[in-house]
């Protein structure tokens, strides 16, 4: 199976006709709620895309816990979630100028904000057991870092996913047999702009020589490139239909990436079978809610 550690929080958008000042109430025009969190949107779009999926996580006694636990539920993700009393669970309020588009946000990761090497060590025979380990940096880097090397000990294929970009040792690189960052978070690691396809090569050659066994990089409308000690190519992006909402491509791409190298699938494959994924996400709304089924994943990738 799939474990994947990471965090939930709830997103909290609201839209004004301009962001409002200090002491100023404001009327709105629209609010919407709904699950966010790369890891929790990463176990979902891996459950959906036909994986099988175990999520560790911390969340609070409080109504966003209970929806995030209704989630993992609806989508046949195996909920390891400590439930925690005096924290509240991961929430961002984010603030939408419905004018220019402009944001303005407050994430507060409360419980998950506290996710330890306790959390993994409670998952330890789990993660050991796993085909494949996931996470990202949301979570308090000790704790990624120390189930990265379980599960690499243990044999399992680890992904890694350095989102948001913040720097990370250089002795986390020899843990990944796949350090996936977006152009922005390759950037950031490697220290130059990623906006052609030789700049693209080399930062993805530096992730190796750093000790990663291959390094995707998504190029968001343009698909991902591949890169690996003597394989290196570009997938191109999947058009689905008109792309409306792009937020959690990069988690999509993940958990269809994941769930097809769960299936044995080669990495190329993998890769195409993750384009597919977020190609139909971004055609939909929202998160979480967005991950498209194994059906019509493959149906695009046979269209
Ligand atoms: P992130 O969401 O982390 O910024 P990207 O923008 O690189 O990540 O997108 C991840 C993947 O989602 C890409 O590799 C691509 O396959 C797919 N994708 C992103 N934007 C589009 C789009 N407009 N149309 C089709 N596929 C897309």
């Amino acid at each position: 199976g799939i474990v994947i550690l990471g965090i939930f929080a709830a997103d909290t958008a609201y839209k004004a006709k301009r962001l409002p000042y200090i002491a100023e109430t404001l009327m709105g025009s629209g609010f919407t709620l709904g699950p966010g969190g790369k890891g929790s949107n990463q176990a979902i779009a891996a459950a959906r895309a036909g994986g099988k999926v175990t999520f560790i996580s911390r969340v609070g006694n409080d109504p966003f816990g209970e929806m995030a636990i209704a989630a993992y539920a609806a989508a046949g993700v195996k909920a390891n979630v400590m439930k925690m009393e005096g924290a509240s669970t991961g929430a961002a309020f984010i603030f939408v100028d419905e004018v220019s588009g402009d944001n303005a946000i407050i994430v507060v990761p409360g419980a998950a904000g506290l996710i330890g090497i306790e959390d993994v060590d409670a998952n330890r025979s789990e993660i050991e057991r796993a085909a494949i380990f996931m996470t990202q940096l949301e979570q308090p880097l000790e704790a990624a870092m120390h189930a990265l090397s379980i599960a690499k000990k243990a044999g399992a294929t680890t992904i890694f996913n350095p989102a948001p970009a913040h720097a990370i040792p250089d002795s986390i690189y020899g843990l990944c047999d796949f350090i996936v960052p977006n152009e922005v978070e390759a950037a950031e690691l490697v220290g130059h702009a990623i906006e052609t396809d030789e700049q693209a090569r080399a930062a993805a050659d530096i992730l190796l020589k750093r000790g990663a066994r291959a390094a995707i990089i998504t190029l968001g409308a343009r698909g991902a490139l591949y890169h690996t000690a003597g394989h290196s190519e570009f997938v191109p992006a999947f058009s689905a239909g008109i792309a409306i909402d792009t937020t959690g491509a990069g988690d999509a791409f993940l958990g269809g990436f994941a769930t097809a190298t769960s299936e044995g699938r080669a990495p190329v494959e993998a890769v195409r079978y993750g384009c597919a994924t977020a190609a139909i996400a971004v055609t939909r709304p929202g998160t979480a809610p967005a991950m498209p089924s194994r059906v019509e994943i493959e149906a695009l990738l046979r269209s």
